[in-house]
């Protein structure tokens, strides 16, 4: 590494000067070519943390860590359409990937989406996925690209050549407290997407107590961070912010959230929060991708999508392309783990639930073996939670808190206290507090994002 050594760049950082474009480069080649040690790596991180970046330094990182490795080029492909894809902070019962990616394939976009496996109390969609006996969650590129040309969509794991930067940065990141840096974040999500060569990006920033930043402000913050260097690096990119204040949807845990997503898809259920993200999210990637030309023909579509079986289709396909069973959709019991102890947790009293700690349920179902404390911990993909009360229902001795799945009957038991104390009771219905779409980035009036219902 020419130029000022590692151990100057970083003390500049530390004591809140900016670095420029040339020093930024040389740390994440360090990081990649590992002449940077894990300490190092670590010290800048915490810097970065304490000190922040101008937007600048943010969009200098990004771009370094996004040309660490490989940056996908789908124009040879023979694929025609936009280019799409969305991300998500991160949530409890967050399964809108599983539904959005073949609706916006059914509507005409391509989706080659990267995703991640869970960490901390929120699940990875790439966890859910894998619950699918036979599903190459980590398939070659060949393969890949042979599901997306199959399907219009395929979601897989980060190969190793798709910014290996962010990579190491990251796992590091994980373990010295320095996650929840706004810069930090920007650059991590968007190196990825940029290096997957969209077109376009949806992002689900999510706020409340289930969230990675749970502040509104955090997550406006972090909003308006990922939207410029977005358009800075050239990624037409809108951002919604939605509601986290509870799990999305009925079920927590991956196979559970996987026949989740199977019932939405099929039309056998569907609940309201979740259409209501889903179809927000698809809304503006299909504007993105020039596939609808308003608000209101983009929902015509995704109504279309589900009701036609055209979404439904699209994620058989991409489920069988990638090596899982070709009749999943039609028998998901024979193929999806079931948890061997599935046990009803009644409330001690009847009532409304008016407040749900979702961080709380989130660490339950990871208590319960469906998630991970650390990066080598194996997952238990039956576990979870089955019909979770939302905020505004009515409990009691016919409508449980939840069905616990687990793998023991001590495990249940465990559970069922935890959750029962994750849920917070009063006597009257109380509205919920938070609509589940609750902000766009950049602000726009008469939008997809406006729309609250499935
Ligand atoms: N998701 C990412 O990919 N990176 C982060 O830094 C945080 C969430």
């Amino acid at each position: 590494m020419s130029g000022a050594p590692p151990a100057e760049l970083i003390r500049r950082k530390r004591d809140g000067w900016p670095l420029a474009a040339g020093d930024i480069d040389r740390l994440v080649a360090g990081i990649v070519d590992g002449s940077l040690s894990d300490a190092q790596v670590a010290a800048f991180a915490m810097a970065v943390f304490f000190r922040g970046m101008t937007r600048e330094e943010c969009g200098a990182l990004t771009r370094a860590m996004t040309s660490s490795g490989t940056v996908l080029d789908w124009s040879g492909a023979g694929l025609d359409g936009p280019i799409l894809d969305k991300h998500s902070t991160g949530g409890v019962g967050d399964k809108v990937s599983l539904v959005l990616a073949p609706v916006v394939a059914a509507c005409g976009g391509i989706v080659p989406m990267i995703s991640g496996r869970g960490l901390g109390h929120t699940g990875g969609t790439l966890d859910k996925l894998a619950a699918i006996p036979g599903y190459d969650v980590a398939p070659d590129l060949a393969r890949f690209r042979a599901a997306v040309r199959v399907a219009g969509c395929a979601i897989v794991g980060q190969t190793t050549d798709l910014a290996p930067a962010d990579r190491r940065l990251y796992a590091i990141r994980d373990v010295t407290a320095t996650v929840d840096s706004l810069p930090l974040i920007t650059a991590s999500i968007l190196s990825k997407k940029l290096a997957a060569g969209l077109d376009g990006l949806v992002m689900d920033v999510k706020v409340g107590g289930g969230a990675l930043l749970p502040s509104r402000e955090g997550a406006s913050a972090l909003a308006e961070s990922l939207q410029s260097v977005a358009a800075e690096a050239g990624l037409r990119t809108v951002v919604l912010l939605t509601d986290m204040s509870q799990a999305l949807g009925h079920h927590v845990g991956n196979a559970l959230e996987v026949r989740e997503a199977i019932d939405f898809l099929t039309g056998c259920r569907r609940e309201r929060r979740l259409g209501a993200v889903t179809t927000a999210l698809a809304g503006e990637a299909l504007l993105l991708g020039g596939l609808a030309r308003d608000a209101a023909r983009a929902r015509d579509a995704i109504d279309r999508a589900l009701a036609s079986g055209a979404a439904a289709e699209r994620f058989a396909r991409m489920v069988a392309a990638l090596g899982g069973p070709g009749d999943l959709l039609e028998r998901p019991d024979r193929h999806l783990p079931s948890a061997p102890v599935q046990r009803a947790v009644l409330p001690r009293w009847s009532g409304f639930v008016t407040a749900v700690d979702a961080r709380a349920l989130g660490l339950l179902v990871v208590e319960l073996g469906g998630g991970r404390r650390r990066a080598d911990d194996t997952i238990d993909p039956a576990v979870g939670l089955a019909d979770v009360a939302g905020v505004g229902e009515a409990v009691g001795p016919d409508r449980p808190l939840a069905i616990v799945h687990a793998r023991s009957a001590s495990d249940a038991e465990a559970a069922a206290t935890v959750l029962r104390s994750s849920m917070t009771l009063g006597d009257y219905c109380v509205p919920s507090a938070s609509p589940a779409v609750v902000g766009r980035t950049p602000e726009r009036r008469g939008t997809a994002a406006s729309s609250d219902s499935a």
